[in-house]
């Protein structure tokens, strides 16, 4: 009689990964550790390999072992991983990419997209998007996020998913040779955006249907949507409802390591066929997703995926529906402390979302309406989008629903850093708003935790306790800057700064205003390799081609693409970054993080510089 496997309850690959490792095979192949043996060499290896335990470096294996398949030719148990994974998500196909969704949005360009083709992306996608039309030297025709009073960066009205719309954006392209194209190739949403606004996404399936050749949903934040009712119809994969003439193929990418459980570099690229007259052969994606990943994949990532895909098969529901449950909670205790402060007049952070009292699991409630104040954005009837409980955004004091700033402010970088110090970490903040996820591993305690260091802070900003104190490295870093200040005089100096510039009318505005293209993205891009660049500080970028994307984190999201011209003096973009560098000047340590910027620091003083191409022989700018 056969024994009978005790690990049966395991999904495919990693049961083949254990079962493998157990055995302790001599490995005379690839990784050179030899399964951590090589590691005990001296103290650090030895720590090394006895933090994070042996039967992690037994199962970094390389992939010239035959009995666990291949990951990369989809054979054997990977494939069988990848196909429970297909159905269980709602696919046709998947794949697991170890390499982040940066990578699986890639391969999904290197699939669909030749040099010159049109593309339509939301100018709030992430840079990973960016980089493939790039890579892809494809042609970039922008769809523009609503502007959001408080900072946030707004979802794509539904206006621009018509053919009347397309058709305009693209015969206004300077650079497309086919100004009289009526689709494009392919269509990037993201769902949900940063803030957590989530897209009817049949509704806009349905609106490009026959508008683009292949549609991606870049769902980075969004992987969990299959398992709970609160989505339905909301995500890419969600069960077709009718089969139409003229439907893309769709592709879903998805970091299961964002919002789900698997390790750091892990997504899925999910796949569904078309019934358009263009269709992918499926062997595309095989290559293309080839000419991206590592041909020495790490196995327990890939495990990972499968373990995830295991646990929201059996739970999936449970998790998700818990963890909505505990952000509901959080959400109402932090309204319930808004109304008790108010009472005094004392100031509290605002959750943003829909203003009734009581927010239960009905999406109807959850929904972004024309006319609704509290979104800080013009919705429009033909609209169709909710907020997603789990992605809870708070407001600092500061800025009113059309933008205005109030006298009383308190910046939320100054609210970050305390919260920091406490050992507490919001995903990501803007400059009146702060953002936490509820993902499915957030407990109870843990968001105890984070309201009670957030009235923590309430209680040190009414003592206007030190600056010193809490930010004893910034202080350090700039010596005599912070001497004698408390939270209450940062805040206040910050606010009276920012309130001076309106910055919420140039955050509100840049991402809406786009600026001319010059030339397609990766023409300026190539300015690196043939040493056509220069870097100028911002006095001087007017008018100039900008080589770099230019990010602020926060939020995360182009203002400028490589090929942009910077546009006129007093445009949302320059006014945005001025103000960042004289903010750095101003309270130095407290500046925005960027991409696509040099930060030259000089006595003390710090200058934006900016790459730009020079100018060409014959002197004029290009
Ligand atoms: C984070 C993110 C990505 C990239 O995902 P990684 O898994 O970090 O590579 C892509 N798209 C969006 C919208 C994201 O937020």
């Amino acid at each position: 009689m056969e024994k009978e496997d005790k690990n049966n309850f395991l999904p495919p690959f990693y049961k083949a990964l254990k079962n493998y490792a157990k055995r302790k095979p001599a490995l005379w192949s690839t990784p050179g550790h030899a399964s951590g043996n090589g590691l005990k060499a001296c103290p650090a290896g030895k720590d090394f390999y006895e933090f994070f335990g042996h039967n992690l470096f037994q199962s970094d294996m390389s992939s010239s072992v035959e009995e666990l398949g291949s990951l990369l030719e989809h054979e054997g148990a990977p494939a069988e991983a990848e196909k429970r994974a297909a159905e269980v998500f709602g696919a046709d196909t998947t794949f697991f990419v170890l390499n982040g969704t940066s990578t699986a949005n890639k391969v999904v360009f290197f699939a669909t997209v030749k040099p010159g083709d049109l593309v339509l992306v939301g100018r709030n996608c992430h840079k990973s998007i960016m980089h493939a039309i790039i890579m892809n030297e494809a042609i970039p025709v922008y769809l523009t996020p609503k502007p959001c009073a408080y900072g946030l960066i707004g979802p794509i009205d539904f206006h621009q998913f018509t053919k009347e719309s397309i058709r305009a954006k693209i015969a206004a392209n300077p650079l497309t040779t086919n100004p009289k194209a009526a689709k494009v190739q392919l269509a990037v949403i993201t769902n949900s955006t940063y803030d957590g606004v989530i897209y009817h996404a049949g509704k806009v399936k349905a609106q490009l249907a026959d508008l683009t050749h292949f549609l991606l949903f870049d769902e980075a934040w969004y992987a969990y949507a299959a398992f709970h009712p609160f989505y339905e119809d909301r995500y890419a994969m969600a069960p077709r409802v009718k089969r139409r003439a003229q439907a893309p193929a769709l592709f879903a990418t998805q970091s299961t390591h964002k919002l789900l459980l698997a390790f750091s570099q892990c997504s899925m690229l999910h796949f569904r066929k078309g019934t358009g007259p263009q269709e992918l052969d499926p062997q595309g994606l095989v290559e293309a997703n080839l000419m991206h990943a590592s041909t020495s994949p790490f196995y327990p990532l890939f495990a990972s995926l499968d373990v995830n895909t295991q646990i929201m098969k059996d739970s999936g529901y449970d998790l998700i529906n818990k963890a909505m449950d505990t952000a509901l909670r959080f959400r109402a205790a932090v309204r319930r402390a808004g109304a008790r402060f108010a009472k005094h007049g004392d100031w509290w952070f605002t959750p943003w979302q829909p203003a009734r009292k009581r927010l239960e699991k009905d999406p109807a409630q959850w929904a972004l309406k024309s006319g609704d104040k509290w979104t800080g954005m013009e919705i429009d009837p033909a609209d169709d989008y909710i907020l997603d409980p789990l992605k809870v955004t708070l407001l600092t004091p500061g800025v009113r629903e059309d933008a205005s700033m109030t006298d009383f402010g308190i910046p939320a970088c100054v609210v970050k850093k305390y919260l920091a110090a406490r050992g507490v970490v919001a995903e990501k903040s803007g400059f009146y708003n702060l953002l936490f996820l509820f993902a499915p591993g957030v407990s109870t305690t843990r968001t105890a935790q984070l309201l009670r260091v957030l009235h923590d802070f309430k209680l040190e900003y009414a003592d206007n306790s030190s600056v010193e104190k809490w930010f004893p490295e910034i202080a350090a870093q700039y010596p005599g800057r912070y001497t004698g200040m408390g939270l209450a005089d940062l805040s206040k100096e910050m606010h009276a700064f920012l309130r001076e510039r309106d910055i919420m009318r140039a955050t509100m505005e840049m991402y809406t205003q786009l600026p001319p293209q010059a030339v397609a993205p990766h023409k300026a891009y190539y300015g690196l390799a043939s040493g056509r660049t220069e870097y100028v500080p911002l006095e001087e970028a007017l008018g100039r081609v900008s080589v770099l994307m230019i990010l602020p984190y926060p939020p995360g999201v182009p203002v400028m693409m490589p090929g942009e011209r910077f546009p006129s003096e007093n445009s949302p973009i320059l006014e945005f970054l001025r103000t960042n560098e004289a903010f750095e000047n101003r309270f130095p340590g407290f500046g925005t993080e960027f991409h696509g910027i040099k930060k030259v620091w000089e006595n003390g003083h710090v200058r934006y510089m900016v790459c730009v191409l020079n100018k060409t022989k014959k002197g004029g700018a290009v």
